[in-house]
């Protein structure tokens, strides 16, 4: 079993755990470094990234995490957790701070408020076959992609909402809330992948 944390202060914790559960994956909530270092992987989920931040830092968690992505840890980030993945949050609300490792600037509510929200049919090509359901609430877009930042998808007028960078997967909706559970799949199939390269180079 692969055992994928989910970080665990706000957010749709409970969505992701879900899915990844019945993807066959062990699952823990990660609040504390301790717990952080028992897992292969980690999902940050959809929230509020504001919020998020705050708790994160609340809870001495933010070095701790930076650590985890430099050290090449798989990262699952979707929509809060994308923003917190970024390097540049360019709308970031006062003394807000991102994680960071994923190289690029993102922009937050970038389709207007909660009532904006809407579902289209995307693209992933890479990551499935067929065209995936994708919510998006409030989400941010990315308006700048630096080195190594592999597009994933963008909406038919451009506008980019998934991205990847070697083991970091960032995307802009929330593919735990409508029962489909490819992105995760091939996310589980990447850490598969990094977890039996680093027993390998052991
Ligand atoms: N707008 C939220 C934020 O800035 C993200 C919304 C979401 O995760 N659904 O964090």
């Amino acid at each position: 079993h692969l055992r994928i944390g989910v970080l665990a202060f706000q957010g749709d914790v409970r969505e992701h755990i879900h899915v990844l559960e019945g993807l066959g994956a062990q699952v823990v909530k990660v609040r504390r470094p301790e717990e952080l270092g028992t897992v292969d992987a980690l999902v940050i989920p959809g929230g509020e990234s504001s919020v998020m931040d705050k708790l994160v830092r609340m809870f001495g968690m933010q070095q701790p995490l930076r650590d985890a992505i430099a050290a090449g840890m798989p990262v699952f980030g979707t929509c809060a957790g994308l923003i917190m993945m970024s390097d540049n949050i360019v709308d970031a609300i006062a003394e807000q701070e991102s994680l960071g490792g994923l190289h690029v600037d993102v922009r937050r509510n970038a389709f207007g408020t909660q009532i904006d929200s809407f579902e289209v049919q995307l693209d992933m090509p890479g990551v499935t076959k067929d065209p995936v359901p994708a919510t998006f609430i409030r989400a941010p877009i990315v308006e700048r992609v630096g080195e190594g930042v592999r597009v994933i998808s963008a909406l038919p007028d451009g506008r980019i909402v998934a991205v990847e960078q070697g083991n970091l997967l960032g995307i802009s909706f929330h593919p735990e809330v409508n029962g489909d559970s490819r992105v995760h799949e091939y996310f589980l199939g990447r850490v598969a992948q990094y977890v039996t390269e680093k027993k390998a180079s052991i």
